[in-house]
């Protein structure tokens, strides 16, 4: 991978006025050019806003230009941007995708416009850390720690890697919680530390883009920065318009297809195609270096999401003295403990009572593409002697995971067994994963509602239920 490491201090220094021997006077607005050093003499042309003219001399507070039509005369110099020699002309490039071009050389000023990665700027002068460039005709002033210097040749320097230790850190313009984010890198991503101030990082990451990060949630690792590229982890993976699953399918990949991370939003990456156009693909079915050293677990293992159902203000079926929330999350904890007992990475879609949407339910199911997905349900109906369990599936590619849970609580005698059922639910059908939903008793029903709650109850079901679980996972 080239590396063309850049230090900002370093650009700074090669652009402080004092070094520069600016030789060209570039104008922001309206100005006379005079035919002496003096406002009571004759004006004998005009350059506009953009316009560009040669110094010839300098005396006190005017300069004698040539301009670019051939005629001298002298210009109030403080209407006059001084700039470098316009063979050796400065030029930036932006190092994130849209760089905010300010009015003045601070975040404090308003917003102009925002340059995109890549894009060439000329610099007109900088001022402490800012930079300002021709904005299309305008002073506009952007951050320097977030350019790159396009033409110059800079110092070779490189930082410190660094492994980023927290689900998502936030890498943010400028240091401070209070600034914008600009990106967020997945846990285990490396990145290179350029340096540090108050306890934030000034990072180079994926592709040579830069911003700050709280240096608490960096750890040191002897890993080197992935070379970028996600490779596909599943059959027909979509390949979509936007960063989300709302958007347009371009296309499909198939299994070990290996494609060039172009950046990250969210959590999507923003590959490159082989056409040369660009498509999303959500981070949970593609692997990256990193994540393969970092997480092994995560590929060699089977994971099952268990989702107990309801919670926080959604209490779910009542009983006389049951609320459905409370022993799904009892009825849930304890099939956890008996896979994990067998080696089954398990992952709760809630492990408290709190309210979790039906969506998020899903999207944990995907995130961690779920060998099985199996969420925990008590019944309730108008008819207080409604009993027994049921299995629900919602399409042919649930059966084999219903059919082995069932298999198993349909033995179990002490309930009535209401067979397997199609059941049309949100956490089924918007579940790309292997997945079924048991309603493990009628809580409307007073014997059940006994029944269900007693602890001799709760250990054969949730045994039943996880041998079921590991016979599919077989
Ligand atoms: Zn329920």
């Amino acid at each position: 991978m080239k590396r063309t490491i850049f230090m900002a201090l370093f650009f700074i220094a090669i652009l402080t006025p004092h070094t520069v021997s600016a030789s060209s006077a570039f104008f922001e607005q309206t100005v006379n050019v005079r035919s002496q050093a003096s406002i009571s003499s004759t004006i004998i042309a005009q350059v506009h806003q953009g316009d560009k003219a040669t110094i010839m001399e300098k005396q006190d507070d005017w300069l004698y230009v040539e301009l670019a039509t051939g005629e001298k005369g002298w210009v109030a110099s403080r209407y006059a941007r001084l700039t470098t020699d316009t063979e050796n002309e400065q030029t930036i490039q932006s190092t994130v995708s849209d760089l905010q071009v300010r009015s003045g050389p601070g975040k404090e000023y308003k917003t102009l416009g925002s340059i995109s990665q890549d894009s060439e700027w000329n610099v007109l002068r900088s001022e402490g850390d800012w930079i300002s460039i021709d904005y299309n005709g305008q002073t506009g002033w952007v951050a320097s720690w977030l350019v790159n210097s396009a033409s110059q040749e800079n110092e070779q320097l490189s930082g410190t890697n660094k492994e980023v230790m927290t689900r998502l850190l936030n890498v943010r313009e400028m240091p401070g919680t209070e600034n914008r984010i600009l990106s967020q890198l997945p846990s285990g991503s490396v990145v290179e530390e350029m340096k540090t101030e108050n306890n934030w990082s000034f990072i180079r990451y994926a592709n040579g883009q830069t911003g700050w990060v709280d240096s608490t949630y960096l750890k040191n690792t002897d890993k080197k920065e992935e070379e970028g590229f996600a490779t596909i982890l599943y059959h027909a993976t979509n390949l979509r318009s936007g960063p989300g699953l709302s958007y347009r399918v371009i296309e499909q990949a198939a299994t070990h297809e290996r494609y060039q991370i172009v950046e990250m939003e969210g959590n999507w990456y923003r590959i490159l195609l082989s056409d040369g156009r660009t498509a999303y693909v959500a981070d949970w079915v593609v692997t990256t270096a990193s994540k393969l050293s970092t997480s092994p677990a995560f590929n060699s293992g089977k994971t099952v999401v268990l989702d107990a159902g309801h919670g926080g203000f959604d209490s779910g079926a009542l009983g006389v003295t049951t609320l459905e929330k409370i022993l799904t999350l009892k009825t849930t904890t304890s099939i956890a403990e008996k896979l994990k007992n067998a080696g089954v990475e398990v992952i709760l879609t809630r492990n408290d009572d709190t309210f979790i949407s039906l969506a998020e339910r899903t999207m944990t199911s995907e995130r961690y593409q779920a060998d099985a997905f199996i969420s925990i349900h008590f019944d309730s109906t108008v008819d207080p002697t409604a009993n027994g369990t049921t299995t629900y599936y919602y399409e042919d590619g649930d059966m084999p995971l219903a059919t082995a849970i069932h298999t198993e609580i349909g033995d179990d005698t002490s309930l009535r067994d209401r067979g397997i059922r199609f059941g049309n639910y949100y956490v089924l059908r918007n579940n790309q994963q292997p997945s079924v939903l048991l309603e493990l008793g009628f809580l409307s029903n007073p014997w059940e509602e006994q029944l269900v709650n007693r602890a001799a109850y709760q250990n054969n079901i949730t045994t039943e239920i996880s041998n079921g679980i590991l016979t599919f996972l077989e």
